[in-house]
């Protein structure tokens, strides 16, 4: 679809449905006089123009999305009994918002930045979120520290920019953050469009078949028009050129039928597997190496259908990773635990308690069926039905089957960090990223990293952030040391 099929007809009018005579003249108290308070268009125009701003995102402000086709290509039911997986062939519409994380709403989408990669699923057992991003790790495994962790990577109380030293200050103090890091400062950490990237899931989720058997499962998007990147030579240029360059790629191929399109993958863990692992499977720094859990193909993302009203559908999209379906489920990795909170939190706040049910957020192959009422703009769905439970008057009731299988858990209450595993660190996956990259890839990130660190104003803080890359592997640490005294001369 493209804009020329919106025309509306007829004669201009009010938000009341009123013909409009004069659009270009405010009424006025005779001709050159002051103007009038009876004039209810023009009052009305300017009263809401002043409200066309909602609350933009505190992170993930920036981004475009499109509706697509999910396609099961694998019998997955000896490991989940969610419907919409169930069978070879069948198809579940969904909705993909891709962003970038620090910027504002009006920040270039060329930038050095992970991207977001949130997936809504309408299924025919309610809208499955899957909010990732397009690195398979993060920067911390707690969400305790989010809101520091973003502090560091927005504007400066006192600057008001983003500082060197907050960034290094925090990473460095967060050895946890040196993989994710390493990826960002890599060749993928711009990619040159949303088109040209992978998406994960992320974190560890729980998948649960029929039987009631658990598995821990991780999602891999494989980008099928291969990855591509920008330097950061061409990033900064594209910036300044066409702040808008990934919305408008996205939009204008799908507009020419060029759809883009994922292979995806899942890497799926026995429940038994999970305690003995070498590390700990739901620390969201680190992934499952490929030869432990092999990705195994499930199925195709096709983005085919791009949003008729950029407001109505990307900027009032929400989605929450706790919007689960049976069969799939929460796992205890921290950082997901709190976002399970966060995001329908954010969308209260930004959006309004009736959010989920607008057209792009509500389920499209179900209903929602609640007791939940009333609140701003509530459009009336539930007519005269009933809003409480249990009742004698019918109407929607509980299943008594829990979507996902609780875990066992034994201890105390108590401010603890996540079980340890005989092969946790925060080094060694961040080593191994940095030993997988070609030479020239490795110099480039050297080169990116040692130009952002040597802005920082206290040597301590750079040698901290300095360390943990010596850590990851001697000869990163070395070389960057270098390249970082070269610049600090
Ligand atoms: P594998 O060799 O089995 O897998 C390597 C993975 O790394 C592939 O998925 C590949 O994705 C991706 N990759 C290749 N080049 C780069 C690059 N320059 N920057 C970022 N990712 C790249 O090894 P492991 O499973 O043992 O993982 C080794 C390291 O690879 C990890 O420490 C992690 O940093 C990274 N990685 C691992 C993933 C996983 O789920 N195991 C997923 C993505 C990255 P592609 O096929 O698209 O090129």
């Amino acid at each position: 679809m493209t804009q020329e099929a919106h025309v509306t007809q007829g004669p201009l009018t009010t938000e009341a449905g009123a013909p409009v005579a004069d659009n270009q003249n405010s009424e006025t108290a005779g001709v050159g006089g002051p103007v009038l308070v009876q004039d209810q268009l023009l009052l009305e125009k300017l009263a809401h123009f002043n409200r066309e701003r909602i609350p933009e995102r505190v992170v993930h402000a920036r981004g475009a999305g499109a509706y697509g086709t999910f396609t099961v290509t694998r019998d997955v039911s000896q490991w989940t009994r969610a419907k919409f997986l169930s069978e070879v062939g069948k198809e579940t519409e969904t909705f993909l918002r891709f962003s970038t994380v620090a910027g504002n709403l009006g920040a270039a989408d060329a930038v050095r930045d992970p991207r977001g990669w949130a997936l809504k699923f309408y299924t025919e057992e309610g809208n499955y979120d899957l909010v990732g991003n397009n690195t398979p790790v993060f920067f911390i495994k707690d969400a305790i520290k989010f809101p520091d962790f973003i502090h560091t990577q927005k504007r400066d109380p006192y600057t008001g920019s983003q500082e060197a030293d907050n960034v290094w200050d925090f990473w460095g103090l967060s050895p946890e953050s040196t993989h994710q890091v390493t990826w960002l400062f890599g060749d993928r950490g711009i990619p040159a469009s949303y088109r040209h990237m992978n998406g994960y899931g992320s974190h560890t989720f729980q998948w649960n078949n029929e039987a009631g058997e658990v598995f821990w499962v991780k999602y891999h998007f494989k980008t099928d028009q291969g990855i591509k990147n920008l330097t950061q030579d061409e990033a900064n240029r594209l910036a300044g050129e066409d702040p808008d360059s990934h919305q408008r790629d996205l939009r204008e191929a799908i507009e020419r039928g060029d759809f883009p399109s994922w292979t995806v993958q899942v890497q799926i863990m026995p429940a038994a597997d999970a305690a003995n692992y070498r590390f700990n499977p739901f620390d969201l720094t680190k992934v499952w190496p490929h030869e432990d859990y092999p990705p195994i193909e499930i199925g195709k993302l096709e983005l085919n259908r791009n949003p008729e009203n950029i407001f109505a559908e990307v900027e009032q999209s929400v989605f929450s990773p706790a919007h689960f379906v049976p069969g799939i489920g929460p796992s205890p990795d921290k950082m997901l635990q709190g976002r399970l909170f966060a995001y329908g939190d954010a969308h209260r706040y930004r959006v309004g308690i009736n959010a989920d049910h607008l057209p792009v957020n509500r389920p499209h192959a179900t209903e929602a069926r609640t007791h939940s009422r009333d609140g701003f703009l509530y459009d009336g769905r539930h007519k005269g039905a009933k809003n409480y439970e249990p009742n004698s008057f019918g109407g929607p009731h509980q299943t008594d089957r829990p979507l996902w299988v609780g875990s066992a858990v034994t201890g105390a209450t108590g401010d603890h960090a996540a079980p340890s595993h005989a092969e946790d660190s925060d080094f060694v996956q961040a080593g191994t990223l940095y030993r997988l990259m070609s030479e020239g890839e490795r110099g480039r990130l050297v080169e990116n990293l040692a130009g952002f660190i040597a802005k920082v104003s206290r040597d301590d803080i750079a040698e901290r952030a300095i360390d943990n890359f010596r850590q990851a592997d001697g000869d990163f640490g070395k070389r960057l040391e270098a390249a970082v005294q070269a610049l600090r001369g």
